[in-house]
């Protein structure tokens, strides 16, 4: 089976060259090509020799997905529509801050968990990001950027990154290898609708990294309303998968809350997410909601925005008004629907 270069751990490749009859100080060679030049094209590694170069095509595959197009926010965000192999399409986002860029990645054509805020739900799901198709998001950005000016990587584009598991943690232990692209746990974030079966698992597997989920009510009711993954994972069995996920990790979970005019931030909404997260070690994000062509929910004005916010100040928990990036170009918290998916 031919596999793609960004789909190894370091591992692997040296296996793959063991079984050609090749060193293993040739996977260190390949690595340094791909991690340290951004290249994955056999024939620009000139420290080997052209027969290895010819047999590396045999056996492993370099493709990334190609830029289709590239759109640039008033706020510098930008939103890359991708088209894999088989022509199915995906969108990154990469996010300026004063120090720091962001990229938001995709973990699946589409998404099954049918939210209602969200615009990539209405596309339903057509398959599961493989390996490589993740890292090379990665892998792409860092060429746009340049080397060493990627500093986050959040699971928050298309998909439920906990239900492409097995793809989304291979990916996220290259993201994190030495030798591949080094990036530190706490750097990297995924986000989760709340798959509890998955995120107890994801505690068990020991790898490191920041979790954040969606939860945009605290209110078992209003919450099956906005995403019905609720009525399968209640709020009361994920909180306590939560605190035992929090057990097993150094960093506090972030709890994400797109705020919606007349649903979700009124005096029982408050309530009740003061009682939720009071006693769990966490951090909340406060976003207003963005509107997507369709929804029927609609963007609180400041003042209900600043009312919410300050009604969460007596929480012990960090709280923070996460300002919306990129909406003019579809590309905020929500919005991304790869719009040429077919
Ligand atoms: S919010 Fe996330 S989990 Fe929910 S439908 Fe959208 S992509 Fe899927």
């Amino acid at each position: 089976m031919i596999r793609n270069v960004l789909d190894l751990l370091p591992e692997e490749l040296n296996q793959c060259l063991l079984d050609i009859g090749e060193k293993e100080y040739r996977a260190k060679q390949i690595l340094n090509w791909v991690y340290n030049n951004y290249t994955t094209d056999f024939n620009e590694m000139t420290s080997l020799s052209e027969t290895l170069r010819n047999k590396l095509q045999n056996i492993l595959s370099n493709s990334i997905p190609t830029i289709i197009t590239k759109k640039s926010s008033n706020d510098g965000t930008t939103k890359y529509l991708l088209s894999l192999q088989d022509e199915n399409n995906i969108e990154m986002v990469i996010i300026p801050n004063e120090k720091k860029n962001t990229l938001c990645i995709s973990s699946q054509v589409g998404c099954a968990r049918k939210c209602k805020f969200c615009a990539t739900a209405k596309l339903g799901l057509e398959r599961n990001l493989k390996t490589h198709e993740i890292t090379s998001q990665v892998f792409l950005a860092i060429k746009e950027l340049g080397d060493d000016k990627l500093t986050n990587i959040v699971f928050m584009g298309m998909g439920e990154p906990l239900d492409n598991f097995e793809n989304v943690v291979k990916a996220i232990r290259i993201l994190q290898h030495d030798l591949c692209f080094n990036f530190s746990p706490r750097r990297i974030t995924v986000s989760t609708s709340g798959v509890i079966p998955q995120i107890a698992k994801l505690a068990d597997t020991g790898l490191k990294l920041k979790l954040a989920v969606s939860l945009n009510s605290a209110i078992q009711s209003k919450r099956e309303i906005l995403m019905p993954i609720s009525k399968t994972f209640p709020l009361s069995e994920l909180k306590k998968t939560l605190i035992d996920f929090r057990k097993k990790t150094p960093y506090r979970i972030t709890f994400e809350y797109v705020m919606i005019k007349d649903f979700n931030i009124g005096r029982k909404d408050v309530k009740a997410l003061l009682k939720y997260l009071g006693d769990i070690s966490c951090k909340l994000n406060v976003i207003k909601w963005n509107k997507v062509d369709d929804l029927p929910y609609e963007t609180p004005s400041t003042r209900e925005i600043d009312r919410f916010i300050n009604s969460m100040n007596i929480l012990s928990s960090a709280v923070t008004f996460r300002k919306s990036r990129g909406a003019d170009i579809d590309a905020a918290c929500g919005q991304l629907a790869a719009k040429n998916v077919h």
